[in-house]
C-alpha cells in the first residue's frame, strides 16, 4: 500500500484502530502541523500547547533554528554508528558535562534508556569494586522511571507493573511522605537510591527538603550511589539545568531525556568520575544513540537554553505559578494545591480531574491529567505572558464550570 501524506481524520483513526497496537487511548484529534506554542489539527483548528508532547517540545513547534539544523544535518550525514567518531557527540557530551558537573555522558535515545544505563552503570560500579552482591535499588512511592524491565521495576504504580512480572528483584519503595522510613530500607547491599527530583507522572510531587536530607544521609551512611531521574524535571525545565542541584543533592548518575532533544529522540546518562572509572569498553552500547541528527538537535536546544531561554523559563515559570495560585485561591473548594517548579506545574484538584482535560481541549488548550487528581502543565520553554494569560483564562473557566464528580 502506498502511504499518503495527507490522510483525512477518519482514515487516520480507522487505520490506527486497525493496525496500530492499541497501547494508547488517544483523544480524537489528528494534529498536522505546529508553530511555536500552537498546534493545528486536520480541521484547521488551533490549540495552545501547554503539554509540549509530555515535556518534549521545549523550543515549541517548527522552531526555525531547529528545523534548519535538522534539514542541514539530513543533507550532510545522519548516522554512522558508535563504531566511529563524528564531530557532534563529543561536543554535546562536553556541553552536558559542563552543565551537570558530572564528568561523562552516555548518549542514548529516550528517558527510559537513560535510566536503564544508569541502573547498569550503578551495578557495574559495585561489581568492579568487588562488591558483587551489592545489587539492590531503593526507589520511591509514586515513582515513574519508564516501561522497560529495569526502569519498570523501579516504577511504583502496580497498574504498570502487575502484568509483567517477575520484574528485576531487589527493588524496594520508600514512602516520599515519611523521610524517616528511608534509613531502614538503605543498607550495604543497596547499589543506588533512584529518585525523581520532581515526580512527574506520579502527580508533580517535588522531593521535600526533609526527604532530600534523608537521601543525603542514607548515601553518606552506606555509600549507596544516587541516581537522579531528571528526564522530566531536568534540561532546564525548572529554571536550572538539574533540579537535583536545587535540592542540594549530588547525584552520581543523572538520566536526561524529553526536553533535551526538543522533539528529536535524545536521552543521556550522565556519570560521575568515580563511576565512569569503573566502566569498560563493551559494557553498554546503542546503535542509534548519539548519532549526528540527535546530537545536532540537542546542541541547538542547548544553544537556545544558554542563549537566554534558561532565564526566561525562570521568569515565565514564576508568572505562570503566580497566576495558578491566584486561581487556586479563588477556587479553593475545587483546587487543593499548586505544586512544582519552573515550567513543570501541577494543580492538585479535590476530585478526579479527567473531565477538565476534555473541557480545556474544547476551548483549545492542551493539558494533561496525571495521578487521578492532578492537572499537569509542561509547556514549551518559549511560552510568553500572553500565552500564560490565555491558558489561565481557559483553566479559570473550566474549573469554574466543573461540577465535582461529573
Ligand atoms: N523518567 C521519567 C521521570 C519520566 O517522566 C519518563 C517519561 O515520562 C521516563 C523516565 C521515560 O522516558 P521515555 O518515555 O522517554 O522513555
Amino acid at each position: 500500500m502506498t502511504p499518503t501524506t495527507s490522510t483525512p481524520s477518519t482514515d487516520t483513526r480507522a487505520l490506527d484502530a486497525q493496525h496500530v497496537l492499541q497501547t494508547y487511548k488517544r483523544l480524537p484529534i489528528v494534529f498536522e502541523r505546529g508553530s511555536g506554542v500552537r498546534l493545528y489539527d486536520d480541521q484547521g483548528r488551533e490549540y495552545l500547547d501547554f503539554l509540549s508532547g509530555i515535556g518534549v517540545a521545549s523550543l515549541g513547534h517548527a522552531h526555525p533554528d531547529l528545523a534548519h539544523a535538522i534539514a542541514d544535518q539530513a543533507a550532510t550525514l545522519l548516522h554512522t554508528s558508535n563504531l566511529y567518531y563524528h564531530p557532534l557527540q563529543s561536543r554535546l557530551a562536553a556541553r552536558l558535562t559542563a552543565l551537570t558537573g558530572l564528568e561523562r555522558a552516555f548518549i542514548c535515545n529516550s528517558g527510559t534508556e537513560a535510566n536503564e544505563a544508569c541502573l547498569k552503570f550503578a551495578r557495574r560500579y559495585w561489581h568492579t569494586k568487588g562488591e558483587t552482591t551489592r545489587t539492590k535499588f531503593v526507589a520511591f512511592t509514586h515513582a515513574f522511571h519508564g516501561r522497560t524491565m529495569g526502569s519498570l521495576s523501579l516504577t511504583w504504580d502496580e497498574h504498570y507493573r502487575a502484568p509483567f512480572g517477575p520484574l528485576v528483584p531487589g527493588v524496594t519503595f520508600a514512602p516520599t511522605d515519611d523521610p524517616s522510613a528511608l534509613d531502614a530500607l538503605v543498607d550495604h547491599e543497596t547499589a543506588a537510591i533512584v529518585v525523581e527530583p520532581i515526580q512527574g507522572e506520579g502527580g508533580v510531587r517535588p522531593v521535600s527538603p526533609a526527604l532530600a536530607e534523608a537521601i543525603r544521609a542514607a548515601c553518606r551512611r552506606t555509600g549507596a550511589l544516587l541516581v537522579a531521574d531528571e528526564v522530566q524535571s531536568g534540561s532546564g525545565r525548572t529554571g536550572t539545568f538539574l533540579h537535583s542541584r536545587a535540592l542540594g543533592l549530588e547525584p552520581d548518575l543523572v538520566a536526561l531525556g524529553k526536553a533535551l532533544g526538543a522533539g528529536v529522540p535524545v536521552g543521556a546518562a550522565m556519570v560521575s568520575g568515580r563511576v565512569a572509572g569503573t566502566i569498560a569498553a563493551g559494557d553498554h552500547g546503542t546503535t542509534y544513540g548519539g548519532n549526528l541528527l540527535a546530537c545536532r538537535a540537542a546542541l541547538v536546544f542547548l544553544d537556545a537554553l544558554e542563549g537566554g531561554l534558561q532565564s526566561h523559563v525562570t521568569a515565565i515559570g514564576a508568572c505562570l505559578r503566580g497566576r495558578l495560585e491566584a486561581l487556586a485561591a479563588t477556587q479553593a473548594d475545587k483546587v487543593a494545591e499548586v505544586r512544582g517548579a519552573g515550567l513543570i506545574l501541577g494543580l492538585d484538584m479535590k476530585a478526579d480531574a479527567t473531565p477538565l482535560v476534555g473541557a480545556a481541549l474544547e476551548q483549545g488548550l492542551l493539558i494533561n491529567r496525571t495521578s487521578t487528581t492532578v492537572i499537569r502543565l509542561l509547556p514549551p520553554f518559549v511560552i510568553t505572558e500572553a500565552d500564560v494569560d490565555r491558558a489561565v483564562a481557559v483553566l479559570e473557566r473550566v474549573v469554574k464550570d466543573w461540577r465535582i464528580g461529573s
